[in-house]
């Protein structure tokens, strides 16, 4: 069994389309939800952790891509380091899905790794190399 993890994009005229309910039921993954972001009028956003034998996991993407689903597999993590962060809050803008935030008393930075979609924005932008990218 292998498990991988693909951000998917959905332009407008499929944010209804019923595709987890597929992906489980019609190719028989598990699959866990790790972010989903589904505003009407824009385009959707979903992060998603799959895991299923080579084939079923190569029918599902091509299920995808047929349908007109933008597919990223997630091959790489990021790393944040906290003890060498300093809470200068310069990643929390360009983090598109909020994976860092900051807490509004303490000012201190937060880093929630189920939200990050590995989009690398946030590694440039730290001025203190606090956030690395593992392979
Ligand atoms: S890589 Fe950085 S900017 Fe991109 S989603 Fe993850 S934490 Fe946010
Ligand atoms: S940009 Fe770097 S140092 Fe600044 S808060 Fe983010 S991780 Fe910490």
């Amino acid at each position: 069994m292998l498990k991988k993890r693909y951000v998917l994009t959905f332009p407008t005229n499929l944010l209804h389309e019923p595709t987890t309910y597929h992906l489980i039921k019609d190719y028989d993954l598990v699959v866990n939800i790790l972010r989903a972001r589904v505003n009407p009028n824009e385009e959707g956003l979903l992060v998603l952790e799959v895991e299923g034998t080579k084939s079923q996991l190569e029918s599902a993407v091509k299920y995808l891509q047929d349908l007109g689903v933008g597919l990223q597999l997630l091959a790489r993590d990021i790393k944040w380091n906290e003890k060498v962060c300093t809470h200068c809050t310069a990643c929390i803008a360009m983090c598109p899905t909020n994976a860092f935030k900051v807490d509004k008393k303490t000012r201190k930075v937060t880093f929630d790794k189920n939200k990050c979609i590995a989009c690398e924005l946030c590694v440039k932008a730290c001025p203190y190399g606090a956030i690395e990218i593992e392979f």
